[in-house]
């Protein structure tokens, strides 16, 4: 069926979510009974009550997880046979893509046409990323002298607890599933409170792909409740996260108070958007910047933030972003026109408000939107809003407020623009547009982030690792350098 032919209203009207935990094979309430609720910010409704997992849930799935990683029918079967069930996960995930969108479209109000055509097709290519990965990985064998043979092997670490926020929650759960399984491990994946439905549905959908049961468990609950555990257990040997600095900070003691598990971080983002006077297309550049603050509700952590724009262009430049995010459609999630949808809760919302105060009460110059909208839905709507004259000691120029709040700050020349780009403790990603040779290699060689785009904007495909510089992560998702943070290498020295 497509899309358009598709009634999501209808859908929405049947959708009838699960609401167990997914652990050792087996959809399971809370040990004790306990459950949240899981609001949509489309309209303030309780979709469902979920098991909330704590001490007791998360034990169970990381024993779980550990008697599946022992038993080895999946982390010592042979590569190519985790290929295969993970393209048969991969392929049941694209069959129920328009399910699997609705839910996320319902839960964290994403707009049900990029659910639909980016988020479930990211975890889809995701998955088979990795699958067709699984079997193509080789170990390595120095050269030694004649009396020696040495190996080099990667070895699976074990339990691996993915804890992954809402923004985009099945991409960032593929992002840790797809390399951590493909070498073998058993994985506890956490979903964010704010969106349980779509993990829970995956790990169903694990199990009826054939994954043995332990080897993808999925605990729903509160951050500090399942996310500390998972945290704080011994016997979890990698916790792969993607949040904020100040959980990715708690993780870090977590570890330290416990076993010294491995933690990756990949964190949030204050993204420069540098458009000199002499980008080859200033239209598309504007356009594209009006979609790098409002795409997801600026809810992402590579959101083009911080435009910088060249002085000499600056005015007419700002004049065709504020047209171009005026013209993108914000409203109901469901409707397939809707390019723009609340932000994912009331506590979002009252975020993103607070920080037009304080750009207010700094001297920016507020040129759109800066309210709440269509409070008769009963949903979280904001306004994409737009600051100019913003200078760079600004809080609304170096804080993350993960929502459709554009900062813009004039520039005069190529170091000028480096250095107030670089003027953060975020380091994931800038994207630089200039038809000039010299400026674009320059500028990518001085921008201290993970991702440096020229002349585009959030582009990359899976063989391209991501993640951040500074405060912006530790580690990598994508790519085959995303496989390095599950295993472990191991020596062997045999002499002959
Ligand atoms: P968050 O840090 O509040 O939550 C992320 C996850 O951590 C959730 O599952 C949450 O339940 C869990 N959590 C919360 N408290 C915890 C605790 N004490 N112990 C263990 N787990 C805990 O982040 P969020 O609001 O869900 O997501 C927004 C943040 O994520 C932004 O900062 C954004 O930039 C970042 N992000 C980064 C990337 C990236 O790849 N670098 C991608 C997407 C989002």
């Amino acid at each position: 069926m497509t899309q358009a032919s598709i009634d999501w209203h209808e859908s929405a009207e049947r959708f009838h979510p699960r609401q167990q935990a997914v652990i050792g094979g087996e959809l399971v309430d809370a040990v004790d009974g306990a459950t949240f609720s899981a609001t949509s910010p489309r309209d303030g409704t309780v979709l469902a009550e979920v098991a909330a997992c704590r001490t007791a849930d998360v034990d169970r799935a990381v024993a779980s997880a550990r008697r599946a990683f022992d038993a080895g029918h999946w982390s010592r079967s042979a590569p190519a046979e985790r290929r295969r069930s993970m393209l048969r996960f991969a392929r049941l995930v694209e069959e129920h893509a328009d399910e699997l969108a609705l839910t996320v479209s319902l839960e964290m109000g994403k707009p049900i046409s990029d659910a639909r055509d980016i988020e479930i097709p990211a975890l889809v290519k995701t998955l088979t990323w990795y699958a067709e990965a699984a079997d193509k990985l080789l170990d390595e064998l120095p050269r030694t002298g004649a009396d020696a043979l040495a190996m080099i092997t990667r070895e699976p670490v074990g339990v691996v607890a993915a804890i992954v926020p809402w923004n985009f929650p099945l991409t960032m759960a593929g992002w840790k599933l797809g390399p951590a399984l493909a070498v073998g491990n058993s994985v506890v994946l956490k979903p964010a409170e704010q969106s349980p439905l779509s993990a829970l549905r995956l790990g169903e959908l694990a199990l009826e792909a054939g994954l043995p049961e332990g080897v993808l468990n999925v605990v729903p609950g509160l951050g500090h409740e399942a996310g500390q555990a998972l945290g704080r257990h011994d016997d979890v040997d990698v916790v792969a996260f993607t949040g904020s600095g100040e959980v990715g900070r708690e993780l870090l003691r977590y570890a330290a108070d416990s076993n010294l598990k491995r933690v990756y971080l990949e964190l949030g983002g204050k993204t420069p958007n540098i458009v000199f006077g002499d980008a080859p297309d200033l239209a598309e550049a504007a356009a594209t910047a009006a979609w790098g603050i409002t795409f997801n509700q600026g809810e992402m952590c590579t959101a083009a933030s911080r435009l910088l724009v060249q002085r000499d262009v600056h005015d007419d430049f700002v004049s065709q972003v504020l047209d171009a995010i005026t013209s993108r459609r914000l409203g109901d999630p469901l409707d397939t026109a809707t390019q723009i949808g609340p932000v994912v809760d009331e506590t979002q919302l009252r975020r993103v408000l607070d920080y037009v105060a304080i750009g207010l009460d700094e001297g920016a110059d507020l040129r759109l939107g800066g309210g709440r909208t269509l409070p008769d839905t009963g949903g979280s709507y904001v306004e994409p809003t737009v600051f100019t004259g913003v200078r760079p000691d600004m809080r609304i120029a170096r804080e993350e407020i993960f929502g459709p709040v554009l900062s813009v700050l004039p520039f005069d020349d190529l170091p000028d623009a480096i250095r107030i780009a670089n003027d953060t403790v975020y380091g994931l990603a800038a994207s630089v547009w200039t038809r000039d040779l010299t400026t674009a290699h320059t500028a990518a060689r001085a921008l201290r982030a993970g991702t440096v785009w020229v002349n585009c904007f959030e582009e990359g495909d899976l063989s391209v690792p991501f993640g951040g510089m500074k405060q912006s992560g530790t580690g990598r998702d994508k790519s085959l350098h995303a496989i390095d943070k599950y295993v472990d290498l191991k020596t062997t020295w045999i002499a002959l």
